[in-house]
């Protein structure tokens, strides 16, 4: 019996494979620091957790409505417009269980096979696999100066026929960089002006450095929202570092949100209650919780970029938002797999290959963990790529031996 092709030449998420693999070895007592994953240490903020608690003991726990709560819907409506200046109606919001799921379903519901998406590299490892997932075909495109900055005479060359639609993610997955207000009005007018969706996956747009404001792309069009070509996608993953409650939406016209409804109700259903039910208490609670995360996140930054200037050769772009920064390590290696894995073994510390965002050569550092996290890995990596460092370095009773690759 033969399993589907396609299934087949889905890639795994190098990112969960590394977690994983991390987990394991830190379970074998290693002591391994994790710069792999995009995820804060902070607890669930206490308005998230009572509520959570209370819907779990109130002990109704049944299918909710496919596209989400209206009470959750209510409290995005809000959100959208504090930080979008835009209102929406309850009718162009479908919630799911991540804003992966909600990306999932907007290609879906737009794809015909052989559609093209065009993808801006460096990119987030999970487009291309769903792009082609749904049949369509992804296009990436890629600054040609190597940097991280995409140009829209790039993207218009990349069109064709076939574009259904574009992805954009800024601040951005792995980069951390923030595109201009100036590339976002230009976009989104060139698409609406062209008639090609645009995803905005806006999951890091408040988490943002050195006082920038979040940018609405709504801002930037004359549409409605049920005929601008304008997808808006978000999620409490990154924003109140409940990544493991699964809550994200889409916010979209109503005739597209209609599909994706159906598209979900034949997949999972509803998202859970008991979720939904956090997201709603982290949504109305106190806010100041995400000005304390994003302050301690800019921290990081600071102390994770300034640790990567002192290793010779290795170019830094700051990161303007996110958990997230791309050096360039050219200088040592081109084969940023082999440098990823080389670093595992020999220094303990995970970093993703940047070849998975489509910028080979560099490696993707998060900086969502501790202080210590980003001061200690960068060390490691220092010590591991410095021809000049000591041989053998003890990590508590734990011997770490340097050979070069
Ligand atoms: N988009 C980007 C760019 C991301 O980095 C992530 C999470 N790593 C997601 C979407 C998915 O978020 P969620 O955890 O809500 O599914």
């Amino acid at each position: 019996m033969s399993l589907s092709q396609l299934a087949r030449s889905i890639a795994e998420s190098p990112t969960l494979r590394l977690n994983e693999e991390a987990r394991l070895l830190r379970e074998r007592g290693e002591p391994i620091i994790h710069l792999g994953i995009g995820e804060p240490k902070n607890k669930a903020p206490i308005s998230a957790i009572l509520s959570t608690a209370a819907k779990v003991v109130q002990g109704d726990i049944k299918y909710s409505p496919t596209d989400g709560l209206p009470s959750l819907k209510k409290a995005i409506i809000r959100y959208t417009e504090d930080n979008y200046d835009k209102l929406v109606a309850p009718e162009n919001i479908i919630i799911s269980s991540g804003a992966k799921q909600s990306i999932s379903n907007v290609l879906f519901t737009l794809l015909n096979p052989q559609d093209e998406v065009i993808v801006l590299a460096p990119y987030w490892v999970s487009y291309p696999e769903m792009i082609r997932m749904y049949y369509g075909v992804p296009v990436v495109v890629t600054p040609e100066d190597g940097g991280f900055y995409p140009r829209m005479a790039d993207i218009e060359k990349a069109v064709s026929s076939y574009t259904k639609a574009i992805i954009v993610n800024s601040p951005n997955n792995p980069s951390g960089v923030m595109y201009s207000e100036e590339f976002i009005s230009g976009i989104v007018e060139f698409c609406e002006r062209k008639n090609i969706y645009l995803v905005m996956d806006d999951i890091y747009h408040k988490l943002i450095f050195d006082g920038r404001k979040p940018i609405s792309s709504y801002k930037f069009t004359t549409k409605d929202v049920e005929s601008s070509k304008l997808i808006i996608i978000n999620g409490i993953a990154k924003l109140y570092g409940m990544t493991g409650y699964r809550i994200g939406w889409a916010i979209a016209p109503r005739e597209l949100v209609e599909i994706m409804t159906n598209v979900q109700a034949q997949t999972t259903s509803c998202t859970s209650l008991i979720l939904q039910a956090g997201a709603e208490g982290a949504l109305n609670g106190v806010q100041s919780v995400v000005e304390a995360l994003r302050l301690q996140i800019q921290n990081n930054r600071d102390v994770i970029v300034s640790e990567l200037e002192s290793i010779t050769g290795v170019r830094v772009t700051k990161p303007d938002g996110t958990f997230y920064c791309l050096p360039d390590f050219r200088a040592y290696m081109t084969d940023s797999v082999k440098l990823s894995q080389f670093l595992l073994k020999k220094a303990l510390v995970v970093t993703v290959p940047g070849k998975e965002f489509g910028m080979e050569g560099h490696l993707r550092l998060s900086y969502s963990g501790t202080v210590k996290d980003c001061t200690e890995g960068v060390a490691r990596i220092k010590w591991a790529l410095d021809p000049n460092s000591a041989n053998e370095i003890y990590i508590g009773d734990k011997k770490l031996v340097r050979d070069w690759l």
